[in-house]
């Protein structure tokens, strides 16, 4: 008899017994509580999928990773502390600011409480799935779920008063009713840059260079540029770097006329701990967000 197992070579007579009896033998795994400590502690794929060959073996194993994964997170904690090094999620965020300002980018402060007529604006209304994950705070305000409807207001004013091509950019919370899971939170951090007032052919491509900019300075190279929709805009041209960091959307856009705006333009929105959770490699947004229970993507409950 032969065994055919995925990722396994065909194995013949002895070969295939001992190989058998390895598996059998190595059947024990972590204890539920066991895997949700090492999750915590951010223990590597592999280890969280260990085997063993015995109880005795597995319980020994655990607590001398427990200590050499405690002692790693106690060590980063650490170097918060005079140090000079800050939170992921900062630290990301001032490397982008950077260079935004560098690449000739504004930068621009708006409200969180957004009124209802902006989100009419962007068509966000009430019979749309997108409505229904906004966070009201009275019957015509709400804590904004995007940035998109400030920097529209904002372009239409500064167009008036500088040259073109204006480039603006907002870093900030923004709050969504999304489907929890280990990409989504429910208050996250958005970096929207737009770029109006560029030639209309230009525009791919300054959002292909756009993209490259921001995706450098987050110290990711592995990334691609993929065509996708939303409700929002329609189509959008997404980054994905194992997952969904920005949308990309380029204009003149059906929306632009209502906030008075008739010339070409690009823009992204990324999601702040979405890249933190690619370039740290961390399996869960959770500990990277905002959190009572993280800090600086360590569990303190150490
Ligand atoms: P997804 O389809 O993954 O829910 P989205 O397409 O709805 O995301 P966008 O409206 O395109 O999100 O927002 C721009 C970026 O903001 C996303 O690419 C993502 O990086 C980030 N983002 C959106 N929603 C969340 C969330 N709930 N938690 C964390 N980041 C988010
Ligand atoms: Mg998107």
């Amino acid at each position: 008899m032969n065994i055919e197992q995925p990722g396994r070579k065909h194995l013949t007579g002895a070969a295939e017994t001992t190989e058998l009896l390895r598996c059998e033998y190595r059947m024990i795994t972590w204890t539920v509580t066991q895997k949700q400590r090492l999750r915590e502690l951010n223990a590597p794929l592999n280890l969280q999928n260990a085997a063993f060959s015995s109880n005795k073996e597995r319980d020994g194993d655990f607590r001398e990773q427990e200590i050499m994964l405690v002692k790693m997170g106690k060590e980063r904690l650490n170097l918060l502390r005079g140090r000079g090094r800050r939170p992921v999620l900062c630290e990301l965020e001032s490397e982008l600011v950077k260079a935004l300002i560098d690449a000739g980018f504004v930068q621009v402060v708006t409200p969180i409480i957004i009124s209802k007529g902006s989100l009419d604006r962007m068509s966000v209304t009430e019979d749309t799935p997108f409505y229904k994950q906004v966070y009201w705070v009275s019957g015509n305000q709400c804590l904004r779920p995007m940035l998109a409807p400030n920097l529209y207001s904002l372009l239409n004013q500064l167009n008036r008063l500088w040259e073109k091509p204006i480039r603006i950019f907002e870093v900030g919370p923004c709050f969504r009713k999304d489907s929890e899971g280990s990409a989504h939170l429910s208050e996250f951090t958005m970096l929207n840059l737009v770029e109006l007032g560029l030639s209309e052919e230009k525009c791919p491509q300054r959002l292909e260079e756009l993209a490259g900019l921001v995706m450098k300075a987050a110290g990711i190279d592995d990334y691609s540029l993929v065509p996708d929709r939303c409700d929002v805009y329609g189509k959008t041209i997404d980054i994905v770097a194992g997952m969904e960091v920005a949308s990309g959307v380029t204009g003149p856009h059906r929306l632009d006329t209502r906030w008075g705006i008739f010339d070409p333009w690009v823009g992204f929105g990324f999601g702040l701990e979405r890249l933190c959770l690619v370039r740290e490699g961390y399996q869960n947004i959770k500990r990277v967000g905002r959190s009572l229970k993280y800090l600086d993507g360590v569990r303190l409950n150490i």
